[in-house]
């Protein structure tokens, strides 16, 4: 197999790259723009395998992304590649219109000339998975969990554009017969996140003994999932999943910010017990809510499991505890990704900074 991987230098798409490379004989092609978000040091660690390849590229070059196509000739694409972090949505929209509605059209325009011109095995075999999130569904109640056939809804600009971008790969399936499928995932955490999402923040600032900065009254629920089970799912979906089906990934693992929040201190205080930040729930703080925050996500797993036999092997607080013990031996990539880059999260930015 030979895959392209779009996004491969962000979270999620490093753990696919580094899995692909070390469980499989595939040879994958890294696309990424390398933005704030996306780093060499997520795949340093297959960089150099024979088998790995990387392309610096940016999914709004339409004339870039058919090169890639052309000279790496992909049997499937897993397409991660995005505008991420719902609160820099709200900041500034227009990045996440132009890579994820606009560069997700040029992925799949360039697919569907590039896959006309295959023949035989190599053209039954290919496939488009494209990667999208629980959060187009809009918000849950207190109870219920999304489906497949749950009604979009999104609610914030990262929400929409993602729609957006389901609605085109569906579209592209329907009428040109690309063969697509589409998979919606609940939050992820592990190591590699970008400092600006909640774990590694909480983590970080802790540790620094920096107050932690919660939206609302911290009763936001989120379903959690340890990344290299989404990556896991990731391959399963584009090795066995049906054309045209969408799959719903969750960790079936609902967890309130503030229960997060104090797992992490809990954590800390454990891990390191002589830090004068002890007990370092203490530094929570409850800060203006983020406008239109969705109260709950959660979503039904029972497709991709039935079907593909798929489901997350770690629990959240074993992964949380593998995740913090990461953040704490890895100071040092924190420290070169953060260097120059300016952290986006309301939370923090919305209020003067008392650290
Ligand atoms: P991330 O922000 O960590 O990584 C995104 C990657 O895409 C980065 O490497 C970045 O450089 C690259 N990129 C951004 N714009 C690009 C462009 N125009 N051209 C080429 N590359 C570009 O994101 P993530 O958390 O790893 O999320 C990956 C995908 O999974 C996204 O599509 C996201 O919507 C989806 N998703 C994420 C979560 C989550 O909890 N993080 C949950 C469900 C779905």
């Amino acid at each position: 197999m030979r895959i392209i991987v779009t996004g491969g230098a962000g979270f999620i798409g490093s753990a696919v790259v580094r899995q692909l490379i070390r469980q499989t004989e595939a040879h994958v092609l890294t696309l990424d723009a390398l933005t704030y978000a996306g780093n060499l040091a997520n795949i340093a660690a297959v960089a150099d395998d024979p088998r790995h390849h990387f392309l610096k590229a940016d999914i709004r070059d339409f004339d870039a992304v058919v090169r890639a196509f052309a000279e790496f000739q992909p049997d499937g694409v897993i397409h991660l590649a995005a505008e991420s972090h719902v609160d820099r949505s709200i900041d500034g929209p227009r990045a996440f219109l132009e890579t994820n509605v606009n560069g997700t059209y040029n992925m799949l325009e360039a697919a569907r000339n590039y896959h006309a011109g295959l023949t035989g095995a190599a053209r039954d075999g290919f496939r488009f998975v494209h990667v999208s999130t629980d959060e187009v569904f809009g918000e849950l109640g207190p109870a219920g969990r999304f489906t497949e056939t749950s009604p979009y809804r999104p609610g914030s600009p990262y929400a929409a554009t993602k729609a957006s971008a389901d609605h085109l790969v569906r579209a592209w399936q329907h009428s040109f017969g690309l063969p697509c499928l589409i998979t919606n995932c609940s939050n992820n955490y592990g190591p590699y996140q970008y400092p600006e999402k909640l774990i590694p923040v909480l983590v970080n600032r802790a540790v620094a003994g920096s107050s932690l900065p919660i939206y609302g009254t911290g009763e936001n629920v989120r379903d959690w999932l340890y990344v290299e089970d989404h990556a896991a799912a990731l391959r399963l979906v584009l090795d066995r999943g049906r054309i045209g089906e969408t799959y719903n990934i969750g960790g079936d693992s609902e967890w309130t910010n503030i229960a997060v929040a104090r797992s992490v201190c809990a954590l800390l205080d454990e891990m390191r017990p002589q830090s004068p930040a002890c007990p370092h729930e203490r530094l929570i703080e409850l800060v203006t809510d983020r406008p239109g925050h969705d109260r709950r996500y959660a979503m039904d797993s029972t497709k991709i499991t039935v079907e593909l036999g798929w489901r997350p092997v770690e629990t959240f607080e074993a992964g949380l505890r593998k995740t913090v013990r990461w953040y704490l031996d890895n100071a040092d990539w924190t420290a070169g990704v953060l260097k120059g880059a300016e952290i986006c999260r309301r939370g923090l930015n919305d209020r003067t900074e008392k650290n």
